[in-house]
């Protein structure tokens, strides 16, 4: 693929890592930057959430590095992965780290980042659209809007131990004055929604829930936090998922239908009953 504007890019160095967001799915998200490296790189060290639509645009002769979990099969630990990009860079390869999103969004790409400046690697952020901005408005939902508040909260909905973390506020949660964003949350779910119902979050607040994103096998859930745990199960909710609960959820009945975003073209919805 020729990249357009290529000669206004950054070289790609030989020896250098260039840790660069892939976005939702669609590769149309990418960014110059990351099309680019796609295009060049001799190394692509990437993880499951990455998808093969992205993966086609690889230069035919880079090695392709799967890091992702898969079934049966636990992920890397990070110190692993840390120590293969900083291998592969000192074989003096165009090394690409490919995530999922955005690198720092949940990503764990601040991490690597501070293993590669320990090894003195030099190498180049590219952010990503993330699935929490990016993934909720090819759904049709704004993650903020004038007329339904002031703020967008980002949140993980398990920890490194699996769980629900244990430093959220959730008074503090269910006060915020806008959308709160679930990233890793669908085993999660009902624990949540518990807890912002009893911390004094409407029980009738609309949820969106996103699977796929961005991608033909995107899929969406429409329920609220009194109805989300049965919803989750009875409408089989898919993984990955980015979970949002807030009045923005609302503007899809009026954004939906119109918009022509990667994604709604297939989306499938399913309203809570
Ligand atoms: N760095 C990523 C997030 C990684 S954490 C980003 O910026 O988007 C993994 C979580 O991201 C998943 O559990 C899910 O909540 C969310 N996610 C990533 N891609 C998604 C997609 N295409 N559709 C829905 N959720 C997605």
């Amino acid at each position: 693929m020729t990249v357009p504007f290529a000669a206004k890019l950054p070289v790609f160095e030989p020896g250098t890592v260039w840790l660069a967001g892939a976005g939702p799915g669609d590769p149309g998200l990418l960014t110059l930057l990351a099309a680019k490296a796609l295009a060049e790189a001799d190394a692509i060290v990437h993880d499951a959430l990455v998808g093969d639509g992205i993966l086609d645009m690889a230069n035919p002769g880079a090695e392709l590095i799967d890091l992702g979990k898969r079934a049966g099969r636990p992920s890397p630990k990070q110190e692993e992965i840390n120590a293969r990009l900083v291998e592969l860079a000192r074989r003096g390869l165009r090394v690409l780290r490919l995530k999922g999103g955005d690198p720092f969004v949940f990503g764990r790409g601040g991490e690597e980042c501070l293993a590669l400046a320990e090894a003195r690697i030099p190498f180049r952020v590219v952010p990503g659209v993330t699935s929490g901005i990016g993934g909720l408005a090819c759904a049709g939902i704004p993650v903020t809007h004038r007329g339904f508040g002031t703020t967008a909260t980002f949140v993980t909905g398990h920890d490194k131990a699996g769980g629900l973390p244990a430093d959220l506020d959730w008074d503090v949660l269910a006060r915020m004055p806008g959308a709160l964003v679930f990233y890793m949350a669908l085993g999660t779910m009902e624990a949540i929604a518990e807890r912002l119902v009893a911390a004094g979050k409407p029980a009738m607040t609309p949820i969106a829930i996103v699977s796929s994103a961005s991608t033909e096998a995107q899929s969406v859930i429409e329920t609220n936090l009194a109805h989300c745990a049965r919803d989750v199960v009875r409408l089989q909710a898919k993984r990955p998922a980015i979970i949002v609960v807030g009045e923005v959820v609302r503007l899809r009945g009026w954004i939906g239908e119109w918009q022509q975003t990667v994604g709604h073209q297939f989306s499938k919805t399913a309203v809570s009953a």
